[in-house]
């Protein structure tokens, strides 16, 4: 049998195993099948190349250019999946654990690059909130931004998710404008590796953006500076170690950290046997149990039920847990493959063991156990073990020692209360679920367990059949937890982006505002290109450009006309004395959409041009009321533009509308879509 040889890839180069290398066996035979690792990679090059070649041509596209990038590599990666998932069987991992780490990674990817072009701006600053007024007059604004960190992005990854694990941190980093070095966890780096050749190969990225050590990272985190930072996944043990590194904790290195958690499933008092829910509950956890053979972040470690419905959860569960079929993870059959290797196993048996100090196995034999296609004593294989913790009060090990794979501990609650308690006792988890048909369940657990977790997962017979599962972290919502699961944050949309970007508070008048973020800002100047903006194409369009138009008197008659022909006869409008009553209203007044509609009427421009749609409307704001006899005009400018394809893109337009004595009425902006 051949050995594979797991390289490097630094300095855009690919650096084979030497000296130092480490040897990594199947976990379905226990045989040697890769060596990784070379102690004579060069990690100050590595992180100079990141710096100097693949930080600053990531830093010269848009968000949007980084946007496009990640979905092209998103899609390229998806056509050398049956690659991927080949190579991954020797990680222990069945064709349904590969769609969540491959697929799955890819996935994730292809949502950062969505929500980039759709979330973010086509410029090289990200705006992060309002403007903040700071004086009286206006000519002294504040504006918080957020720009690329100029360092690299250190990337320390677990075992359990060779592809997700480094694509999902490397979407968003890519997508803030950082490089990436990505370190995956030896015993399934041989996966990663692929996945990075294939990126590497398509040509997508720019050289130096991205980087892999295989084995072990030698020094690497001792140079690191304040533009750096590090995503770590693994041990608490680990990353306390690499937290405390002097030059982290000298240079304040971000350091995120996503580690180990008693994650919990509470079945809700409502959720009797013979409920939706009941059935619901013991389908999530024993999916939970054996996807991954257990050995991802989020599974479910307590099992947290009413006191009066323990024996029917645990018959129920061993039922089902009976099915599982263990074995090659190649073979069709198989339900359940192996850990990822004997030194992983080695570690669940001795956790368990901890756990059956005090709490009895209810399912489950290590050794009586039966391996479909290979052999149990030479693979990485257990059984999935159900155990019983009769006083979870008085229990400590139950709520503190994390055996990674396909281990659950049940516990009763006398009531709701007792339930939030034990499932804070884990000091800090990434996700709790909740399988209830109770709102008012729900809301006491969010009150009383929310601060203890990074994630809420409730679950009934209205979600179940959409539900994407208590295990799944999901690209759009933050993954990570307090205390025990790292303190860290990852995920959550553009705010996993921000973590690779610096916030910076800026200060000054609107002209310097509007030149720093590159959208226009009330109060700075505005230009006139000598003709109706609505004439003049995207391309040709300048963020400040401004029309103003001339006014027109609202009368009585319009407000009467407006309420009779749309229906809306608001007293407010068609009641001189119920307005009065009114603290708003001086009296009868005109309609807020009256007021959009003469707006409009004020600034179109009639023919067909290059406008195309008009696509909405936000912030939409009447300040003061106008009355019959009152005059208003509007003022148009480019805030905003948007490239979206060859053919067109989106302008976003700041729209104010005064009275005859200059005051305010109303504030929107205006979308629409213009032809390039
Ligand atoms: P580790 O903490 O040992 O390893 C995690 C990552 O850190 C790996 O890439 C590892 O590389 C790397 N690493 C370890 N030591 C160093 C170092 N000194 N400098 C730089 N990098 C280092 O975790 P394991 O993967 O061994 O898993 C152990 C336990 O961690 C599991 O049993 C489980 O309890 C927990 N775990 C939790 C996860 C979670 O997501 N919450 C995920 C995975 C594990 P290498 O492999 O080369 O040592």
């Amino acid at each position: 049998m051949t050995i594979q040889n797991v390289s490097s890839f630094a300095k855009g180069a690919w650096v084979a195993p030497a000296e130092g290398a480490r040897t990594i066996a199947s976990a379905i035979t226990g045989e040697v099948i890769a060596t990784a690792g070379n102690d004579a990679l060069d990690v100050q090059g590595m992180l100079d190349y990141a710096r100097e070649i693949g930080g600053p041509a990531l830093r010269k596209m848009t968000f949007h250019d980084r946007a496009r990038m990640l979905k092209a590599l998103a899609l390229h990666l998806r056509e050398h999946r049956d690659a991927m998932y080949s190579l991954s069987f020797n990680t222990g991992a069945t064709q349904a654990d590969h769609l969540i780490d491959i697929d799955g990674g890819i996935g994730t990817m292809l949502v950062f690059a969505s929500k980039g072009r759709k979330e973010m701006p086509d410029s090289q600053v990200y705006v992060d909130g309002e403007i903040e007024h700071l004086s009286r007059n206006g000519t002294f604004l504040g504006q918080h931004i957020c720009t690329p960190l100029q360092g690299v992005a250190v990337h320390i990854n677990a075992f359990n998710f060779p592809v997700w694990g480094m694509l999902e941190k490397l979407a968003p980093t890519l997508l803030a404008g950082v490089p990436a070095i990505v370190k995956p966890a030896t015993s399934s780096c041989y996966v990663t590796e692929l996945a990075v050749k294939v990126m590497v190969e398509s040509n997508i990225l720019p050289d130096g953006a991205l980087q892999l050590v295989t084995g072990g990272l030698g020094d690497m985190l001792d140079h690191l500076t304040c533009q750096d930072a590090v995503a770590f996944t693994g041990s608490a043990d680990t990353a306390l170690k690499l937290r405390s590194n002097p030059e982290i904790l000298g240079n304040s290195v971000r350091f995120t950290a996503e580690a180990d958690s008693l994650n919990a499933s509470i079945l809700g008092p409502d959720a009797v046997p013979g409920t939706p829910e009941f059935d619901l509950f013991i389908k999530e956890v024993s999916r939970e149990m054996t996807t991954k053979a257990g050995q991802k972040c989020t599974a479910i470690r307590r099992i947290i039920t009413p006191e009066a419905t323990t024996e029917a959860v645990i018959e129920a569960l061993s039922t089902r847990l009976a099915k599982t079929v263990i074995g090659d993870p190649r073979l069709e059959t198989t339900r359940m493959g192996a850990l990822v290797s004997g030194g992983q196993k080695a570690d669940v048996l001795e956790k368990a063991a901890l756990l059956a100090s005090e709490a009895e196995r209810v399912f489950g034999d290590p050794d009586t156990l039966t391996v479909e296609g290979a052999d149990a004593d030479k693979g990485a294989f257990v059984p999935p073990m159900l155990f019983h913790c009769g006083d979870p009060d008085a229990a400590q090990h139950v709520h503190d020692s994390e055996a990674f794979g396909p281990v659950s501990t049940v516990m009763g609650y006398r009531d709701l209360e007792h339930a939030i308690a034990l499932a804070n006792r884990g000091k800090g988890s990434l996700v709790a679920s909740v399988i209830t048909h109770d709102a008012e369940v729900a809301r006491e657990v969010a009150m009383g367990a929310g601060a203890f977790h990074g994630r809420l997962y409730f679950n009934n017979r209205d979600s179940m059949k959409e539900s994407t599962g208590h295990g799944s972290p999901l690209p759009h919502m933050v993954h990570g937890g307090p205390g025990r699961a790292g303190g860290g944050e990852e995920l959550g949309g553009i705010r996993a982006v921000k973590h690779f970007m610096q916030r910076t508070a800026i200060q000054g008048s609107p002209d310097i505002l509007t030149g720093v973020t590159g959208q226009w800002v009330p109060g700075s100047t505005e230009t006139d290109a000598g003709a109706h903006p609505f004439t003049r194409r995207f391309g040709e369009l300048a963020v400040g450009e401004t029309m103003h138009t001339a006014s027109r008197t609202v009368t009585l008659e319009d407000i009467e006309h407006f309420a009779n022909f749309t229906g809306d006869t608001f007293y407010a409008h068609m009641d001189d004395a119920a307005a009065k009553r009114n603290p708003f209203f001086p009296g009868r007044v005109a309609h807020g959409y009256l007021l959009l509609s003469f707006a409009a009427g004020l600034f179109v421009e009639p023919n067909e041009g290059p406008v195309l749609a008009n696509t909405g409307l936000d912030g939409l704001r009447f300040m003061k009321p106008v009355s019959a006899g009152d005059a208003i005009k509007v003022r148009l400018t480019v805030k905003k533009k948007t490239k979206r394809n060859d053919e067109y893109g989106e302008v976003r337009w700041h729209v104010t509308l005064t009275n005859q004595d200059d005051e305010q009425v109303a504030e929107y902006e205006l979308l629409t879509m213009n032809a390039f």
